[in-house]
């Protein structure tokens, strides 16, 4: 039976504005167990990122009113002290980010960045070192042993984001946030980095949150899906079951705006209009101004989650109702 790492139970995020507060990311649930690669698919600007800096507590702070639980290993991260979420920190939760140029420092070659980490575990400096050039050949970094010793600005945006890879992988920890780790990155490196990434569910057993506008990664990595739109978590599932019978509206079109393998199969279709902006307060669902199934109770009412299959939840109104 699969074992659970994380828990998100009604997550909300809201900024204080002059005249009140505006819904950043509503009621988001999902758990994500032990050994499983998750992915948090959606448009930019939909909150997927927003939701990963809450769980690292790295929100900028200040104006933001988080409500719900993050539940990490049985503990409510949000009740945490500053010190204890330091620990957990890149110890049991890592990061990377789009740009591994911003979390890397531009003076000190990438080996001795990634072998920093490993000397927090106090271990002397020649092992440290040893370890640097097997996690590079881990992260399958090409001539592993003499890049150890380049700088950031020497390397290409495929190797920094095996650098950040290694950095994370030389602190084990049990969940890695993968914040879009391959938009920058052309097809053939994006698809190195996405296997570098299955493998380490397979070798360490690390639970991954992959996050990533583009569907059809998810269809090589992920064992379940959650589709975000607008701060709003619409459907979640397994793999096979969302592939096999997306439910919502907006699931479906991204997955008719894929690439096609032959252009004997048409054009590839466009998702009309864009993700309604967090000041665009309206009431019911927030996908209803591009919908084409769209009905009255949309505009009026919120779509309440339902459960359409075996692990599948889906938060649209005709759901389960009716064949779309
Ligand atoms: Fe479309 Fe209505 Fe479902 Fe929203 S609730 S996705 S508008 S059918």
């Amino acid at each position: 039976m699969s074992e659970e790492l994380l828990r998100l139970e009604h997550l909300s995020i809201d900024y204080k504005v002059k005249d009140g507060y505006l819904s950043a990311v509503k009621d988001i649930n999902f758990t994500i167990n032990k050994g499983e690669i998750f992915a948090v698919v959606g448009e930019s600007g939909c909150g997927k990122s927003t939701v990963a800096h809450s769980i690292m507590n790295l929100l900028p702070g200040g104006n933001e009113e988080i409500t719900g639980k993050i539940i990490f290993k049985g503990k409510d991260l949000r009740t945490c002290t500053k010190g204890e979420m330091e620990k957990i920190r890149g110890k049991e939760i890592g990061m990377i980010f789009q740009n591994p140029l911003d979390s890397l420092n531009p003076v000190y070659t990438v080996g001795s960045q990634v072998s920093e980490a490993i000397l927090l575990d106090k271990v002397d400096k020649q092992e440290a070192w040893n370890r640097v050039v097997k996690l590079f050949q881990d992260v399958k970094m090409p001539d592993a042993k003499e890049r150890v010793n380049s700088f950031p600005h020497e390397l290409s945006g495929g190797m920094r984001q095996r650098v950040m890879i290694a950095m994370m992988l030389s602190r084990n920890p049990e969940l890695l946030i993968a914040d879009e780790p391959t938009t920058a990155l052309d097809v053939t490196i994006e698809a190195q980095i996405l296997d570098i990434i299955k493998d380490l569910k397979e070798k360490f057993n690390t639970s991954i949150m992959l996050i990533t506008h583009n569907f059809g990664l998810v269809a090589e990595v992920a064992d379940r899906i959650g589709i975000m739109y607008a701060g709003e978590m619409v459907e979640t599932g397994d793999v096979f079951e969302i592939f096999a019978h997306p439910t919502h509206p907006y699931t479906r079109l991204l997955m008719q705006a894929l690439p096609r393998k032959t252009k004997h199969e048409g054009r590839l279709q466009t998702i009309e209009g864009s993700v309604p902006r967090i000041t665009e307060k309206k009431p019911g669902c927030r996908f209803a101004n591009r919908c084409p199934y769209a009905e009255e109770i949309c505009r009026t009412e919120d779509p309440p989650a339902r459960v359409v299959g075996e692990n599948h939840v889906c938060s649209c109104h005709l759901a389960g109702k009716e064949e779309k």
